[in-house]
């Protein structure tokens, strides 16, 4: 059968691989050969679920969304991450990361971080585990997010800004490389997407697979059946969007809709729809679409949301996409805040802005009253308050 997910040598068809400098080949080769040992062992495995269940707050609802449904058509489900301790996903794969990095005897945490949500996950976590922690993140992002950096620095961090390129993730993703490749052998950084040299886009995700093992469970009890019609989630570097998919990926019964950054529009430059508008190249060690110029420099990317604002998109998500296993959508800054509007009157919930992306969706797509429909939530609108509020739109 046709499998979508990952291959003996790191690939998705054409995508994925470890592009990496000679320096780090030692260390990313002893995390490819540690990784799957350690979270298939028992007392990781312990560990892990223990920790999502009693500190980070999972299982996560599968909600019946009643009114979001009758507008629609269909019966939508809310798969609720924004209900997670530090108010995403993000807290499942930095747990699962540290309990791996102290069983592989790292002592430093490194990881880089664009918005600051990523920041804060790990900035957590290396709290939790008494571990030395230090955040790369551009200028201009610490600039921009500045709470955010306020609160890495009170968990214990060291955020140190990058001044280089544009100041924003790509640079600070350098830097983490950078960090890495000076300290290669006590030091383990934690990507926060399903990006990266293999293993970590297949790491994040069965890290983040606990989303579609639960979706499956709590399905069966509400409609008696596992599998939905339709799985939405929106795509940053992906990994909400994987977990979302993990279990029921080869599954084509179900079908896969993935929403993209469109930003202004994806005619206007000011865009991160890197499914619809990017070309094959090398990111942050991985063979994937990446908005780039005829030069083959990457372009900077633009979102009103800074979590999907990324130049690159996971092999995953770029081989589901050239294999039309799944649908995508560049969902416009407009569209998306219309659509968190939509939420928060309709159902009580207000959203990120990254997860308003994939309840955008909802009107691109065409529903049967039996389909049954689970869509993502990946994290709460707290922190883009000050976003909705400055943003007029006209329903
Ligand atoms: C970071 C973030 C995203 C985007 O990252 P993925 O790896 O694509 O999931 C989406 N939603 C929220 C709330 C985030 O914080």
């Amino acid at each position: 059968m046709e499998t979508f997910l990952v291959d003996q040598n790191g690939y998705y068809g054409e995508f994925g691989g470890a592009y990496i400098p000679e320096i780090l080949h030692k260390c990313v080769e002893e995390l490819q050969n540690t990784y799957l040992e350690v979270m298939r062992s028992e007392s990781f495995g312990k560990e892990y679920e223990q920790l999502l269940r009693d500190y980070a707050g999972r299982p996560s609802p599968l909600y019946p969304a009643k009114r979001l449904s009758k507008k629609y058509g269909c019966k939508i489900y809310l798969k609720r991450e924004d209900l997670n301790h530090t108010g995403s996903h993000k807290i499942n794969n930095t747990i699962g990361q540290i309990l791996l990095a102290r069983r592989m005897g790292k002592k430093r945490i490194i990881a880089e971080t664009g918005a600051g949500q990523h920041g804060v996950a790990t900035a957590t976590v290396c709290a939790l585990m008494d571990m030395e922690c230090i955040v790369y993140m551009g200028k201009t992002d610490v600039e921009r997010q500045h709470v955010n950096v306020e609160k890495m620095k009170m968990l214990g961090a060291t955020v140190i800004p990058v001044t280089s390129g544009n100041m924003t993730l790509k640079d600070a993703t350098n830097e983490a490389i950078r960090d890495w490749c000076c300290h290669p052998a006590d030091t383990f950084y934690i990507i926060g997407s399903t990006v990266g040299p293999h293993p970590y886009p297949d790491m994040v995700s069965k890290l983040q697979s606990v989303i579609s093992k639960e979706i499956k469970k709590q399905l069966t009890e509400q409609e008696g059946r596992e599998h939905p019609d339709y799985l939405i989630a929106c795509v940053g570097g992906g990994s909400n969007a994987a977990g979302t998919i993990y279990h029921y990926i080869d599954d084509t019964r179900i079908q896969i809709v993935l929403a993209e950054a469109g930003g202004k529009g994806i005619e206007t430059g000011m865009t991160a729809a890197t499914i619809k508008l990017g070309q094959i190249g090398i990111i942050h060690g991985a063979r994937t679409y990446v908005i780039q110029n005829e030069d083959g420099q990457i372009e900077e990317p633009y979102s009103i949301s800074a979590g999907l604002d990324y130049p690159g998109i996971g092999p995953i998500h770029a081989n589901l996409a050239a294999r039309k296993r799944a649908t995508v959508f560049p969902i416009n800054d407009d569209e998306a805040i219309a659509a968190a509007y939509e939420l928060t009157q309709l159902e009580g919930i207000i959203p990120a802005l990254e997860s308003a992306h994939a309840i955008g969706v909802l009107k691109k797509l065409d529903f049967k009253p039996t389909d049954i429909v689970v869509l993502t939530v990946s994290g709460r609108g707290d922190k883009d308050i000050e976003t909705y509020l400055n943003v007029r739109f006209d329903d």
